[in-house]
């Protein structure tokens, strides 16, 4: 029995609040604090009156006074932070200020620079150390779950991992020649950024989709699949012994890639702010403004994703194959939540990860990345909460 602090409403929120409602022996209360409180009201109104008591605040989680006001009166045992990865460093220090458990799924960035890496949160280890306190980063599929995953085949079935392989397959059909899956400011900032992986203790830096390979997914079929960075290869790079390389590669359809070539081409992906009528506006934030809200996709998402981790190494002194994947229908999550598998793969981990630290079973005061923990228990609950994976010893193997 536990109080969660929900911050963010969008796609993923929307998720996490179902699943802690499914949960109210973990969850007994929650508070959905955003900053356009409506959305919280209306997914009150929705969920509220079942065993979970559901309350709302209107909140800046860029304001750290703000969260330390609103946390002291809630009183939460955990913050569940789901708004944008820029107010990742407000929440935390809000976080070690009111001695209070913190999870999330996405690594800080800086809004004016396009740059992801963990030196900004692992930077507060100390703090949280000493507030006694854990933080859970990354708590999402990926990163989360491709982390959970990779300590899963370390733990099982492996003396020593050299190859990782995260495949990102959405095989989802919203109808629009172009949109994106979550929110669109992150999503075009992430692939357009120049790829990067891990290789024999170095980063090598490509050119953004410069590298393209076709994989045979189950349940979606043939698709092209592009390598890029993402920020779990930099915790897996540290946390997996002997690792000599990671790669990332996410699907995308060729109307996606022709939008968003034209899109930079003519510089409305562009973050540097500009002037338009009189005001200064950023290209990226007004192209997101005229897209189609990610939140708004789930009723005419149809088709599959596949997400997971192809893993070489040794066992015993052999050579081992292993491929685990969860297969997420969108149409069904939509029918569960209301929202498409993008957000439910991302909202179902967010709640498992959190009630793992509240119950006990993943908390040691500091930083920590998913895969720092016993993957066992995350592993039986993606089972559970409906995000069943699969497992082969006789995987594709990507060249
Ligand atoms: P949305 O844009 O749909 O939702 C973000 C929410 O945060 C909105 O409700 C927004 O408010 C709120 N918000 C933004 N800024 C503030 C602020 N300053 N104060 C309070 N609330 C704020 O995004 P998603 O739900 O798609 O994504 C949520 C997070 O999940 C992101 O960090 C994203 O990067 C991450 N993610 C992680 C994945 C993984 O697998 N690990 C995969 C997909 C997403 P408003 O409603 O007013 O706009």
């Amino acid at each position: 029995m536990g109080k969660a602090l929900i911050i963010g409403c969008g796609g993923v929120a929307r998720v996490t609040i179902h699943k802690c409602c499914q949960n109210s022996s973990v969850f007994s209360e929650i508070c959905i604090a955003s900053r356009t409180v409506n959305k919280c009201n209306e997914i009150k109104m929705k969920l509220g009156g079942g065993n979970t008591k559901i309350t709302t605040a209107q909140i800046d989680a860029d304001n750290a006074k703000e969260l330390i006001a609103l946390i002291n009166s809630f009183g939460p045992d955990i913050v569940i932070n789901l708004a944008l990865p820029y107010q990742d460093l407000t929440i935390m220090d809000a976080c070690v200020s009111t001695k209070t458990h913190y999870v999330d799924t996405a690594n800080y960035e800086p809004k004016d620079n396009a740059k992801f890496e963990y030196s900004w949160q692992w930077a507060y280890h100390e703090r949280f150390r000493q507030a006694g306190i854990t933080a859970l980063l990354g708590s999402g599929f990926d990163p989360g779950v491709t982390g959970v995953f990779s300590a899963w085949a370390q733990k099982r079935y492996f003396d020593e991992i050299h190859y990782i392989d995260i495949l990102d397959c959405n095989g989802g059909d919203h109808g629009y020649p172009f949109a994106t899956n979550f929110n669109p400011e992150i999503n075009i900032r992430e692939v357009t950024a120049k790829g990067r992986y891990w290789e024999n203790g170095n980063w090598i830096e490509t050119e953004p989709m410069e590298i393209k390979r076709e994989y045979s997914f189950d349940g979606v079929g043939k698709r092209d699949m592009y390598l890029l960075y993402h920020e779990e290869l930099e915790s897996l790079a540290k946390n997996i012994p002997n690792v000599k390389r990671i790669r990332f590669f996410m699907t995308f359809g060729q109307s996606y890639l022709t939008h968003l070539k034209c899109l930079q081409n003519v510089g409305m992906t562009s973050i540097e702010p500009i002037e338009f009528g009189g005001r200064e506006i950023v290209p990226l934030q007004f192209l997101k403004a005229v897209l189609p809200d990610p939140a708004g996709l789930g009723p005419r998402t149809v088709g599959k994703t596949n997400i997971g981790c192809v893993v070489q190494g040794v066992k015993d002194g052999k050579p081992v194959k292993y491929y685990v994947y969860n297969i997420c229908d969108h149409q069904q999550c939509f029918r569960e939540t209301g929202a498409q598998a993008v957000s439910y793969t991302t909202g179902v981990p967010a709640m498992i990860g959190a009630m793992l630290v509240m119950n006990g079973t993943w908390r040691k005061p500091g930083v920590y990345n998913v895969e720092e923990f016993e993957p066992e228990p995350f592993m039986n609950a993606l089972n559970q909460w409906g995000l069943p994976w699969k497992e082969s010893f006789s995987p594709e193997l990507v060249d």
